[in-house]
């Protein structure tokens, strides 16, 4: 890609994004030359700003240009209740959709050991610190209905159960195979309040 004419080069970073083709990265290179080079350099400071600032928060691991995410550092949110879930986007889906107001942990993944993703590359060592620390009385399981999510839901379930904190996973109204982000508020909140008790 370097050496081609700019244009081209810009076409080409469009289909970095996730669902955009050739034809799509086109349309968006000629929208931003054509009709609107404020919005185009609008989007090129901030999409540089988020790159270089936006890290992840170090009690809960959301997304976050600070050292704690606004949902850690508040001080309303209720302790005893901590949801795992496996990335930001489900946290907002989440707080979108329920009345939730304890805390999160985002695992940015799930197990999958043929991948080499294992405990520790999805945060379990930090996530039993936390659960060591002994505020948590309720861990609720809200990763994925997928093969790797029901693991992975197993694994920390198994955690928790050493440490004597009871665990419960969102089930009902979620599609097997399906993702927390794309499901609608009414049947996330439907399933977010019907989680079920597991492991012991
Ligand atoms: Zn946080």
């Amino acid at each position: 890609m370097p050496g081609a004419p700019l244009l081209q080069q810009l076409i080409d970073s469009f289909c970095c994004l996730p669902g955009v083709g050739p034809k799509t990265a086109q349309r968006m290179a000629f929208h931003l030359l054509e009709r609107d080079r404020e919005g185009g350099r609008q989007l090129s400071a901030v999409l540089l700003q988020a790159m270089d600032d936006i890290g992840h928060c170090q009690r809960c691991r959301t997304l976050t240009e600070e050292a704690l995410c606004q949902l850690c550092a508040n001080d309303q949110r209720d302790d005893a209740q901590l949801c795992i879930v496996e990335t930001p986007a489900d946290v907002l889906a989440i707080e979108q959709a329920t009345d939730y107001r304890g805390r999160y942990f985002v695992l940015g993944g799930r197990l999958s050991p043929l991948d080499g993703i294992g405990p520790r590359e999805i945060g379990l060592d930090q996530l039993a610190v936390l659960l060591a620390e002994g505020r948590v009385q309720e861990l609720i399981l809200a990763t994925n209905p997928t093969v790797e999510g029901e693991a992975t839901a197993q694994y920390i379930s198994d955690m928790a159960a050493g440490q004597d904190i009871p665990a419960t996973r969102i089930a009902h109204g979620i599609p097997l195979g399906g993702e927390l982000e794309y499901i609608d508020g009414g049947t996330l909140a439907h399933a977010f309040s019907g989680r079920r008790k597991v492991g012991f």
